[in-house]
């Protein structure tokens, strides 16, 4: 068994962690990676300070991603308190933020990064830089185009951990969609998730791009009459609308779009404050100017700008006009920006193009695991948390199927 040649191939945290399993175990393992360094999504996920889990219990944990059947076996044996205990055994110390994310105390990826490397140089684990996968030959050896020509190379099992396509600059282009759909593999086409949305706004707003609306709470209606909800920050920008708000509704907003071409997000911009208390605060002064009453009544520069945009002019002193938009203010989205600029990807290889092991059913010693599976999930370290716990779980698979 230890003479057994595994290739993982992506340096990502799927990679990574299905290398660090195999290790373990004292099998031999290459790593191949296209980008001249490892793990650069990874750490570009760390530049705003690395979420890499969640608190909550397990119950809400496994809810939050779309395919939560699929994953409730790999993520319940790789949780947020295993990832803790890992980060700890490479002597990462980390905290709970207020809202339950769980981040390294020294928030950035690097730390973390280099010490895992290191560990898995320690137990012999090589990683090949420049090495771009290709595809198969006609025997099944693995093509790769590297700086000194074409490499090819026959493991004896393969695990894929090649990233989605968002951030194509960072490595995962999304290129291999193709090759694993021209051997007729299973692939739920790649769209946008934790993305921005489309909005048009006029020459008003432009003074308030990049700013936050802060403390909103808002909700899309599905064609089954659900509404989806959502509580966070959103920034108002050039071409529509993103943040935290928006990206945990991604994938309802994503639905809606795909099917009607534009869908209606909601926003409720004083979600403290009941409409009835608002029609009282917002009554018309001769003392005090519009600004004045909204900015009593809660609302700051972005927001008040927000509703005059939306609003006609002649109803600003409307203050059951102005509640009712306060508390049900419609942006209308024409649609999604484009994957590339997608904190992730939803869509990728089927759970029925694989074993139960993350093997590919039609292609015998390959397996998938990471962003390239066919699962959605909103931030908040859900992400990078089935990234670990899928890697590890193709590892364990090719252990099983190994011996
Ligand atoms: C700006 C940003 C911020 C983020 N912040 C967070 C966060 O705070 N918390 C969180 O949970 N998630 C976050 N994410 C998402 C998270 O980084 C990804 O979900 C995670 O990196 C996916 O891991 P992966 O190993 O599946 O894929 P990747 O990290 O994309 O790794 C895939 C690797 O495969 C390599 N590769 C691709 N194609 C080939 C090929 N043909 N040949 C050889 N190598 C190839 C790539 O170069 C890459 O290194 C963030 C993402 C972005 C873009």
């Amino acid at each position: 068994m230890k003479s057994k040649h595994i290739v993982i191939i992506g340096a990502g945290p799927a990679g990574l962690m299905a290398a660090d399993v195999l290790s373990t175990y004292g099998l031999n393992v290459d790593i191949y990676e296209a980008k001249p360094s490892v793990g650069r999504k990874f750490l570009m996920a760390g530049k705003g300070g690395l979420n890499i889990t969640h608190s909550e219990p397990f119950s809400d944990f496994i809810n939050r991603y779309d395919q939560s059947d699929w994953l409730q076996p790999m993520l319940s044996e790789f949780n947020s308190q295993k990832i803790v205990a890992w980060m700890d055994s490479l002597g990462i110390s980390s905290f709970i933020g207020t809202s339950g994310r769980i981040f390294p105390t020294e928030m950035k990826a690097a730390p973390l990064l280099r010490r895992w490397l290191s560990s898995l140089k320690k137990r012999g684990v090589k990683v090949h830089c420049n090495h771009y996968w290709q595809g198969f030959t006609a025997n099944r050896s693995l093509r790769f185009s590297t700086i000194h020509g074409e490499k090819l190379i026959t493991p004896d099992a393969t695990i894929l951990a090649l990233g989605g396509a968002s951030w194509p600059s960072l490595g995962s282009d999304g290129a291999w969609a193709n090759i694993l759909a021209s051997m007729n593999v299973d692939i739920n086409p790649m769209l946008p998730s934790n993305c921005g949305f489309r909005a048009t706004w006029s020459s008003y707003l432009h003074p308030h791009f990049g700013k936050p609306l802060k403390n909103v709470s808002a909700w899309v209606k599905n064609d089954c009459g659900e509404l989806l909800k959502s509580s966070a920050e959103a920034v108002l920008t050039t071409y529509g609308i993103e943040g935290g708000l928006v990206y945990a509704l991604s994938r309802p907003l994503r639905e809606q779009i795909l099917i009607h071409g534009t869908t209606t997000l909601y926003l409720d911009l004083l979600p403290n404050v009941t409409a009835d208390k608002l029609v009282s605060l917002l009554a018309p002064s001769r003392k005090q100017s519009i600004n004045n009453i909204w900015r009593k009544a809660g609302l700051d520069d972005v927001k008040a700008a927000l509703i005059r945009e939306l609003l006609p002019k002649e109803k600003w002193s409307d203050s059951t006009s102005v509640a009712t938009i306060i508390k049900q203010c419609p942006i209308e989205l024409s649609g999604m920006q484009p994957i590339e600029e997608a904190i992730s990807t939803a869509g990728g290889v089927k759970q029925g193009a694989l074993t139960g092991e993350l093997m590919i059913q039609n292609v015998p010693n390959v397996y998938c695991a990471g962003e390239m599976l066919d699962w959605d999930a909103p931030t908040g370290g859900y992400l990078m948390t089935a990234a670990f716990a899928s890697g590890r779980f193709a590892a364990y698979g090719v252990l099983k199927n190994l011996t």
